[in-house]
């Protein structure tokens, strides 16, 4: 059974469902979700992600991290991704800090990561790059030592919900079954999270995700208690509401999210307010969230790029010229992707930020 007839099929008998158990079916159904049995990435796939784009990205995170693991007094740590899509920004990031002093003896590597064709994607890109290589379904089985956590654009993928609130009080925007079979969206009563009923205002689009907050929190706690930090890198906003972010994207073209759930990607723009929120509650500091752009620029994007032209072929420099110009451009990725860090109460103010 596809995941839209699944999907018709409980709206029949439960009645209309939350845009987050829409999305976590679309996305993460174990046996015909969009990203189990899929490689979405790249020209062939539907997007194209930062690491597909330049290595600088893994390289400047990969050298970062090295900062962040000295200013920590260089212990065994757990280097750890979550969503690591193809392996392409873990595979960059051990290449690039290969030659660094005590560094890969000191980490053990940890991949969270649903997706088994993934997962195989992702052994294929890290062959040899690192001999301490582990997969894991979820946070909990990260070995608890102090933590060098990176995320890209894996918050977005996560389930939202949606809340409106009007003179009557608050609905959830949920899917229901329209007479012709296809799907709609309706509005429904609900009873919203506690963040969003504080301030309300009216007639305007609250999004709200359970699990990035929730993950969040998990993992400021481990640094808090263990030590580290943690890199949060997406497409997002910082207000306290941004309306509707929900969408759907296939082959690089925008798709409608409700026709054939589990053959295009669902995403929602992240919520860097209520991830600050959830982050401040596990007990680490909080730095930006600052753009992508201004984070690769600190970095040292540009002088970066232009030490690897200075090698590299006329072809490849025009590559490299623009895969910057996309990772940093503000009118690219450079203004709407964001950065967050998060790190131990002990440590000082991470580089970039
Ligand atoms: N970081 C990568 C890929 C981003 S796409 C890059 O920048 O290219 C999102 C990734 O998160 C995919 O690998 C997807 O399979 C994974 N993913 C989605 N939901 C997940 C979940 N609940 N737990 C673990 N991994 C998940």
């Amino acid at each position: 059974m596809t995941v839209e007839q699944l999907i018709k099929d409980r709206i029949k008998e439960q009645g209309p469902m939350s845009i987050s158990e829409y999305m976590a079916l679309a996305l993460a159904h174990p046996e015909d979700g969009y990203y189990i049995r899929r490689d979405p990435f790249g020209v062939q796939g539907d997007f194209t992600t930062a690491p597909e784009i330049s290595q600088i990205f893994g390289e400047l995170i990969g050298a970062w991290l090295v900062t962040q693991w000295v200013i920590m007094g260089k212990p065994q740590a757990a280097l750890a991704e979550i969503g690591p899509g193809r392996g392409t920004l873990m595979a960059d990031i051990l290449r690039a800090t290969a030659n660094v002093k005590g560094f890969h003896e000191a980490i053990s590597v940890h991949l969270m990561e649903i997706s088994t064709t993934l997962r195989q994607k992702q052994w294929n890109s890290l062959a040899g790059k690192h001999p301490d290589i582990l997969w894991h379904t979820g946070f909990a089985e990260i070995p608890a030592k102090p933590l060098l956590l990176v995320a890209n654009e894996f918050f977005d993928a996560l389930p939202i919900r949606q809340f409106l609130h009007s003179e009557t009080g608050w609905q959830e925007r949920c899917i229901a079954l329209a007479s012709n079979d296809s799907l709609e969206f309706v509005f429904n009563e609900a009873t919203p999270p506690e963040l969003l009923k504080d301030e309300p205002v009216s007639d305007r689009l609250y999004e709200y995700c359970d699990a990035a907050n929730k993950l969040m929190e998990v993992v400021s706690n481990r640094i808090n208690s263990y030590g580290g930090t943690a890199l949060v890198i997406d497409y997002g906003y910082y207000e306290r509401s941004h309306g509707n972010t929900l969408q759907s994207v296939r082959q690089h073209e925008s798709h409608d999210v409700l026709v054939e759930p589990g053959t295009a990607d669902i995403t929602a723009h992240v919520d860097f307010y209520n991830l600050t929120h959830a982050a401040a509650e596990g007990g680490c500091v909080i730095y930006g969230p600052v753009t992508q752009g201004e984070l690769l620029g600190r970095l040292g994007a540009k002088e970066r790029t232009i030490a690897l032209c200075e090698k590299a072929s006329a072809k490849q420099k025009k590559l490299l010229l623009s895969g910057l110009a996309r990772l940093t451009a503000a009118d690219q990725m450079g203004e709407l992707f964001k950065a967050l860090c998060i790190t131990h109460p002990s440590m000082p103010k991470p580089e970039g930020f």
